[in-house]
């Protein structure tokens, strides 16, 4: 399996959005896989002119021993029907810096250890696992 394939199937990702590329630095530990998506109304389906976009990052569980961030230009359409619409993205949750899964495993973390060791294992800021 190529790897933008095995990464929609990691993020769970269906219509609109697709892996669009995947890239592995080894010398910064990271992988960054961007997210896009078809241009469609999230509302009736129709495929809709961009209007803007916005660039966003999550960072995701680690690829093996590699931290992960799924990068995507978040676009807003503008259907003739429902006006401009964001595409939202099915990973993560309003504006979290973070995707769902890996939200998930740092509250699991935080019911087994410390804030302190949290953030440590995890190389989370105290600011980002106290503020919600
Ligand atoms: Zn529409």
């Amino acid at each position: 399996m190529h790897q933008n394939p095995l990464y929609e199937r990691i993020l769970g990702l269906s219509t609109p959005w697709f892996v669009s590329h995947v890239d592995l630095d080894e010398d910064s530990g990271l992988v960054e896989c961007e997210a896009s998506a078809s241009l469609c109304c999230p509302r009736c389906g129709q495929p809709s002119p961009r209007y803007d976009k916005r660039r966003r990052q999550w960072r995701h569980l680690d690829t093996c021993q590699f931290q992960t961030q799924v990068v995507a230009n978040v676009p807003r359409v503008r259907c003739p029907e429902h006006g401009c619409l964001t595409i939202q993205v099915p990973w993560a949750e309003g504006n979290s810096r973070y995707t769902a899964l890996f939200e998930a495993l740092v509250i699991e973390w935080l019911k087994e250890a410390s804030i302190q060791a949290v953030s440590r294992q995890l190389q989370l800021s105290w600011t980002a696992l106290t503020a919600s």
